[in-house]
């Protein structure tokens, strides 16, 4: 089978493909039928776990080329022992002199196979260790088995005692080149293994191990013909020799690794972000760039690495052809974005560093670490390294501390921000001092009987509140869900049998305290009472479909655009969802469409939501989404709704489709890169087809056709308005123009000169404009003036050809003319206009008008 990519759309559970067999799951769990029993792949794999390992070692890559053999219920383990062995001696030509193995000591089948039935090995180059070295396991459930490993015995090293070193331990004479799995079991959550009907055997090696023996370079990846190009163009670009110098030998291994790691990952479709797969990337450029500029190479030079690793793998990962331009830019831009902020952040942490060396500090201070991630995009790890290289660890504490202050700020504020501050450190002290606790009962729970162990009115605590106040509420349980996670505060009464508050908000005030804050609207409410707590159910219930459908949304934006949607915030109440993400584009239609095909896909298949309690690293490595930045405590709690896992501590659904319909109701950029949907769910969505099958219906009703005809009829309506218009402008226009001529046949000679002199009854200055720049247009030489009324408005108009314009001004001559009648106006000296003011004395200022013309143009003579 050819190689899956390093991210498995199929399997969000983990971050990449990280060894040969993953890809191969549904076959061995028995979900899909596989293309055969006997299975051979070289599967490209990535193991961000390694990361460090790089650089530090010659034979610990992040990307590497797994080469494995699959049995699905086929041969067992004598069979794969047998045929492992023949591969490595016979075929790839490994001296079996040099070679041990190792077996679970639990595992006699697999010790006398090596040693007895097959007598491959003598009984002393078995070893035969325990759970950390020869179990494997898929993960806390699920396929679990034994395994036998196969090591290239370098001999004793040099400073280590031989009793002190087996292949269990990392001592340097054992190079791992082969690994059998024995999949025997399934491992129940209680921890009962269940024998399969069928075990399955998975093999990996890693290619670059066995090369580096075949080649006689073991412990040394980068002298072996897979990397010596890539070397070769470092040594070029920087001037250094590989083998030269201790430091600059990691340098040259880490910027050589890391960019085929790149380049691998952005042919897969990973882009640097600061979130999960994107960071990962972003890590190995930035650390690539830091160990580059060691060497001395220039900014840029990662770029040509990237294009290097297409030249040379091509041939087998014709991916990287297709991506070639894509990679060689991303890397390139990655690498100037560190750049503009390198030489800063190093000078800011070498000053640390000194610093702390001259206080005796053993650490460096999460202010600057904080800074330098924040302001210079250093990510943590890198940071860590830079300062282990002196010795000097990191206040990785203090700086998750900086990181959620920094983020506390920057949250949209609550509705207590008049005094947020007040209110948190009130709480706080509150909750040391006297132990203010409340319990949260709303996962399962709306209505509660509980007791007021608090009340806070403007600020002061209270013993008692009364009718009007404003009152902040703790009870010792409550149902009510503090703002979170996207999530608004609920809102419901709190009632005694002396009083009842509504509650318009809930919030954490501090950790553990949850605050209400309520209005009472009847009677009293006093500290000890007890009370019933009910949040108001239909909002909440509204809520939590909205809700369980943003995390529908968000795992089917990303199934369908990719790990470069990332979430960038959201807020979820009663009316509607918002869910903010990153994305370059626009959606189309059709991918709209196909995003609310997906979640309402996923609703109707009606899955079961749990909630489950786990520890972090479990969360993460089962591939929950979680919020990079976001600060988790050590047991999270993890959301799986259908396709989606996240962490969350939100209220949900019971099954998916208790969200009921689900309907996108706006798509559009809220900054750059980043889009927001809006959608409605359940009620909501009901409410918003009812108002569309509400406006059809109007809208039909008015056009007086079927609503099944509205679309025609308006595209009909439309049509016949525009060709209205035409008509209408082409009377007006003929209209004018018999208007224009019936008065330039009154015309008044003045000279060579005309006057056309009127009040043409009814109309308004567009109309006399129209109508006098026409009878200008023909006139010749001469001037027009029209007076005219509409709706008691009077309209005057006076305009001039060009070759009159010096010795009569229009614009001069209504100014004169105009307070006749009162109006008010002016313009150009060749076309001026008044309106307003009596209509009864228009007729007398035309009249003026006539006459000053007359007398402008043919010096006061009469020759009419
Ligand atoms: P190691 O102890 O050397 O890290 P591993 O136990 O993590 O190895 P497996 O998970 O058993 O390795 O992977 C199977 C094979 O993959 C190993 O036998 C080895 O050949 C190869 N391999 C594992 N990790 C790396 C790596 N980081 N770089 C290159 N090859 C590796
Ligand atoms: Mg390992």
């Amino acid at each position: 089978m050819p190689s899956w990519p390093l991210i498995l759309k199929d399997d969000p559970s983990v971050l990449f493909t990280s060894a040969g067999m993953q890809p191969l799951v549904p076959y061995f769990l028995g979900k899909k039928q596989p293309p055969a029993k006997r299975i051979v792949a070289v599967q490209k794999v990535f193991r961000a776990t390694d990361i460090e390992e790089v650089g530090r070692d010659g034979y610990h890559q992040t990307f590497f080329e797994m080469l494995g053999n699959f049995g699905i219920g086929d041969y067992w383990k004598k069979e794969a022992i047998e045929w492992g062995w023949e591969l490595l001696t016979k075929v790839f030509g490994f001296d079996g002199n040099t070679l041990v193995a190792t077996v679970h000591h639990s595992d006699r089948e697999a010790y006398e196979i090596w040693t007895k039935t097959l007598a491959l090995l003598p009984p002393e180059k078995v070893f035969r260790l325990g759970d950390e070295a020869n179990t494997w396991a898929l993960g806390p459930t699920g396929l679990y088995g034994t395994d036998s490993e196969v090591f290239i015995d370098n001999g004793p090293q040099p400073g280590v005692p031989e009793h002190e070193c087996d292949p269990g331990e990392s001592c340097g004479r054992y190079l791992e080149i082969w690994n059998y799995v024995f999949q025997e079991f399934d491992r129940k959550a209680d921890g009962t293994l269940v024998r399969l009907a069928r075990p399955n055997i998975d093999t990996g090696a890693g290619l670059e191990r066995l090369t580096q023996v075949l080649q006689g370079v073991p412990g040394d990846v980068y002298r072996t013909d897979l990397f010596q190009p890539l070397v070769k163009k470092i040594e070029q670009l920087s001037g250094r020799k590989y083998g030269d110098e201790r430091d600059s030998d990691v340098s040259i291994r880490i910027a050589a690794e890391h960019a085929r790691a790149a380049t691998f990952l952005i042919a897969d479709g990973v882009v640097p972000s600061n979130e999960f797969r994107g960071y990962v990337l972003r890590r190995l450029i930035r650390r690539a760039a830091l160990h580059g500029r060691r060497l001395g190479l220039k900014t840029g030079a990662l770029s040509t690495l990237g294009g290097e690793v297409v030249k040379i793998m091509q041939k087998h990962y014709h991916e990287l052809t297709k991506a070639r331009d894509r990679i060689t830019q991303v890397i390139a831009d990655e690498e100037e974005k560190f750049e503009r902020t390198l030489a800063n952040g190093l000078t800011l942490l070498n000053e640390a560093i000194a610093r702390a060396k001259a206080e005796g500090q053993k650490w460096i201070d999460s202010d600057t670490a904080f800074r330098l991630s924040d302001t210079y995009g250093f990510p943590l790890e890198m940071t860590k390294e830079i300062a282990a290289s002196s010795g000097l660890t990191v206040d990785e504490r203090g700086f998750s501390e900086l990181l959620e202050g920094q983020r506390s700020r920057s949250r949209a504020t609550a509705k207590f921000s008049q005094d947020a501050m007040r209110f948190g450190q009130f709480y706080s002290l509150l909750r040391e001092t006297q132990g203010l606790r409340s319990e949260f009962k709303g996962y399962d729970e709306l209505a509660t009987d509980a007791q007021i162990v608090s009340l806070v009115v403007g600020g002061s605590r209270v013993e008692a509140a009364h009718e009007g106040q404003d009152v902040e509420i703790v009870l010792d349980r409550t149902p009510f869900y503090p703002e979170g996670g996207g999530q608004v505060g609920d809102r419901g009464t709190i009632t005694t049998n002396e009083g009842r508050a509504m509650v318009a908000d809930t919030q954490t005030a501090a950790p553990g305290v949850i605050v209400m804050s309520a209005k009472v609207v009847d009677g009293v409410l006093r500290v000890q009472a007890a009370a019933h707590a009910a949040v108001d159910e239909e909002l909440r219930r509204d809520t939590m479909r909205n809700h369980t459908a943003t995390h529908l949304l968000h795992a089917t934006l990303r199934n369908l655009f990719g790990e470069d949607v990332h979430q960038a915030g959201s807020l979820v109440h009663a009316p509607n969802l918002r869910f903010d993400f990153t994305f370059g584009r626009a959606l189309t239609p059709q991918e709209l469409q196909r995003v609310e095909d997906e979640v309402n896909r996923a609703i109707l298949d009606n899955a079961s939501v749990h909630a489950r309690v786990m520890p972090l690293s479990e969360a993460l490595a089962s591939g929950a989404m979680a919020l990079f930045g976001e600060k988790y405590d050590d047991e999270v709690r993890v959301i799986e709704a259908g396709p989606s896992r996240e962490l969350c501590g939100g209220t949900h659904c019971h099954c998916t489709g208790d969200i009921g319909p689900f309907l996108i109701t706006k798509e559009e950029s809220i900054g750059a890169g980043v889009r927001r949907i809006e959608a409605v769910t359940g009620v909501g969505a009901l409410r918003e087809m009812r108002d569309t099958r509400e406006r059809l219906a109007r809208a039909a009703a008015a056009l007086r056709v079927p609503q099944a005809r509205v679309p025609e009829a308006v595209v009909q309506l439309s049509e016949s308005r525009e060709r209205l218009e035409k008509e209408l402008a082409a009377i007006q226009r003929s209209g004018l123009d018999a208007a224009a001529s019936e008065l330039l046949g009154k015309a008044e000679m003045l000279g060579t000169a005309k006057l056309v002199a009127a009040d043409v009854g009814d109309g308004d200055i567009n109309h006399l404009r129209a109508l006098s720049d026409r009878i200008r247009a023909t006139i010749g030489s001469g001037a027009v003036v029209l007076g005219a009324r509409r709706n008691g408005q009077p309209a005057f108009v006076v305009s001039v050809t060009k070759d009159l314009a010096s010795s009569l001004d229009a614009n001069k001559l209504v100014k004169e003319v105009a307070p006749i009648f009162g109006g008010q106006g002016g313009g150009r000296a060749d076309s001026a206009a008044a309106g307003g003011g009596e209509p009864a004395k228009l007729a007398a200022a035309i009249e003026k008008a006539r006459d000053t013309v007359r007398e402008r143009l043919n010096g006061g003579r009469d020759r009419r």
